[in-house]
């Protein structure tokens, strides 16, 4: 097989969500919500199929969904966008992060990245021969470090690969982290690509920043997200990027030999949902929000040290108090002595140190699943 791939295996998900199968566990390992979105998004879809839009869609996306991409960055964000030049709709933001940094890096080429990072962001670099070069966000506050930031820039930096609010943290970057990224982008020259795909998962009035909203860094950021998150429906698959026409255009050039397009009648159906009334998107935080304690007080009645996450739909924890020595062995085993499943934070690290004995949590869940869970690891 491809070399530059064999270091990766099988992910950690699928590891995951398979022992929960095999031990019928609750599983808070893969963050998937268990109730559905907005019911117009769902008519919308099978309105799609019944009006025959089953076959290719456009290759940029379908007209209304790059539409209300645009509309949604400046509703929520004051960000304006050419809907036509500088908005590409793709196979969810794990197709747009993949064809963004093909499309942008080659052999020779570094990514400045934070661990933990989401896994397809070390697969897509290597797929693509750059190098990544990691700053580590350490338990339980996951700031940034600037001295080691700095040191993971060189004259070879050809991209920041950011993500806001962060998987698996739930950091939502401040401000004044956000411009030091940008300022290191600045000097090096490099592009700023963000993955804002929790950008409505936001908790306790934090804000979510948008990069490309900071002083300059509109014509150096690629913004990345999908509908996945914001509206319960991660198997529909429908992201975006948006950003400079020649850069988004670049990354089309990639795309169309990765899925040419996809999702054909979920295109239309995310396009009615984005642009739903305020109301939507505050239920979704406020919601999570109530989740996201009733897991945290749990966890901790339980004995495990919590990072109390400002934004996404995880939480992690220390399981060390537990007698935990390894988070990939404990998550191994967690689902057949407890009957709950979650993954270790090291495998998104390359310094497994750094995260030896915390484990991620997810919480979209509803609460009678996450309050058994609960129980169980109580009880265990
Ligand atoms: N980025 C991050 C940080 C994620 O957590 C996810 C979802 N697991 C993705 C990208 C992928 O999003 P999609 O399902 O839209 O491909
Ligand atoms: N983004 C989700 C998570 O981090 C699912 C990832 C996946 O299944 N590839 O859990």
């Amino acid at each position: 097989g491809n070399p530059a791939l064999a270091p990766f295996g099988t992910t950690i998900f699928a590891e995951m969500s398979a022992l929960a199968l095999e031990h019928d566990a609750i599983n808070l390992g893969q963050g998937f919500p268990d109730t559905d979105g907005p019911r117009e998004m769902l008519d919308a879809a099978k309105a799609a199929i019944d009006a025959g839009r089953n076959q290719y869609p456009p290759g940029p996306g379908v007209p209304e969904l790059l539409d209300a991409v645009a509309a949604h960055q400046d509703r929520f964000y004051g960000i304006d966008l050419d809907p036509r030049r500088e908005v590409l709709v793709t196979v969810g933001a794990t197709e747009a992060i993949a064809a963004t940094i093909l499309a942008l890096c080659g052999p020779g080429d570094e990514v400045v990245t934070f661990e933990p990072y989401y896994d397809s962001y070390a697969a897509s670099i290597a797929l693509a021969g750059a190098t990544r070069r990691t700053s580590v966000l350490r338990f339980p506050d996951f700031a940034v470090d600037e001295e080691s930031l700095r040191a993971a820039f060189s004259q070879r930096t050809r991209m920041v690969l950011l993500n806001t609010p962060h998987n698996p943290t739930g950091k939502v970057f401040t401000r004044s982290e956000l411009e030091l990224i940008c300022s290191l982008a600045w000097e090096f020259d490099a592009w700023v690509v963000t993955d804002e795909v929790y950008e409505h998962l936001v908790f306790d009035g934090v804000e979510h920043i948008p990069v490309a909203t900071l002083p300059g860094m509109r014509e150096r950021t690629l913004t990345i997200s999908s509908g996945g998150k914001t509206f319960s429906a991660t198997g529909w698959k429908v992201g975006w990027v948006s950003g400079p026409a020649e850069a988004v255009a670049a990354v089309r050039a990639v795309k169309q030999f990765l899925t040419f397009v996809g999702s054909g009648p979920f295109q239309p159906a995310v396009a009615v949902a984005l642009g739903l009334g305020d109301d939507v998107y505050d239920g979704l935080s406020k919601s999570l929000q109530d989740k996201r304690d009733l897991l945290i007080d749990g966890l901790r009645s339980a004995g495990l040290e919590v990072s109390v996450p400002a934004g996404t739909y995880f939480v992690v924890a220390d399981a060390a108090p537990l007698g935990a020595t390894d988070g990939l062995a404990f998550c191994r085993e967690l689902p057949a002595r407890a009957g709950v499943v979650a993954v270790p934070v090291s495998v998104f690290h390359d310094d497994k140190d750094a995260a030896r004995t915390l484990v991620r949590f997810a919480f979209c869940k509803r609460d009678e699943v996450l309050q058994e869970a609960v129980r169980r690891l109580t009880a265990h």
